[in-house]
């Protein structure tokens, strides 16, 4: 700022803000009226001068307060501004949910609008926060684990996920529900639900041991694993 920017009356007092009755004389303000008037175009001056005491004469607010108001002013316009980038895919999900996690890949990844679809689905329906443990997987990834069994988190249409506040159970019986899930696991080793959206008409669903195994889904699983 120049100093042109920052008049300061000859006879003004510390720096205050309340208003100023001991006014500067007159034809200086008017002076100060017409430089804010070009530097404050927008209407800040209007906004802020009913915010505050108005002069009993009516005047101007103190070349300290008009400078105060406008350094507040311009400080809040920056906080709006600065939104952080947008990493949305969807309403409630982000890229960086879905990211590989192996944390050597920064490559482009895969995610199938189906899959976040479903995902969405079971936001909606549960009414909770859903987190993603695991989404897209990449291929250097998978093999590194010694994976080699067809994979549905390298093409992008896996997810394993937890819903806040709700057991593995209850998740897994709310994803039931979504028909476009194709692949539904409960899994109880890792205490996280799986969900796919392979292209069947069928759904194959199951339920993975405490130990690790892997059971397909039948009347006698159901009653052992996900009995209410
Ligand atoms: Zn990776």
């Amino acid at each position: 700022m120049s100093a042109d920017n920052n008049p300061t009356p000859p006879n003004s007092e510390k720096k205050s803000d309340k208003p100023n009755t001991n006014r500067p004389k007159r034809n200086r303000s008017r002076n100060n009226r017409s430089k804010s008037g070009s530097n404050g175009a927008n209407g800040a001056n209007g906004a802020n001068q009913n915010r505050e005491k108005p002069a009993q004469d009516g005047a101007k607010q103190s070349p300290q307060q008009e400078r105060n108001n406008r350094n507040r002013r311009s400080g809040r316009q920056r906080d709006r501004r600065k939104k952080k980038p947008s990493n949305r895919i969807s309403e409630h999900f982000s890229k960086r949910d879905f990211a590989c996690k192996c944390g050597e890949c920064t490559k482009s990844f895969r995610i199938s609008l189906g899959l976040i679809g479903a995902l969405e689905m079971l936001r909606n329906s549960s009414e909770k926060r859903i987190t993603i443990h695991k989404g897209y997987e990449c291929q250097e990834s998978k093999e590194k684990s010694g994976n080699f069994r067809r994979n549905h988190f390298t093409t992008g249409i896996a997810a394993l996920i937890t819903v806040d506040d709700m057991s593995i159970i209850e998740a897994f019986k709310l994803c039931e529900e979504i028909p476009e899930i194709k692949g539904l696991g409960a899994d109880f080793k890792l205490n996280m639900v799986y969900l796919d959206t392979r292209k069947e008409d069928e759904r194959s669903s199951w339920v993975i041991s405490e130990d690790g195994s892997e059971l397909k889904m039948s009347d006698d699983v159901r009653k052992k694993y996900l009995a209410d």
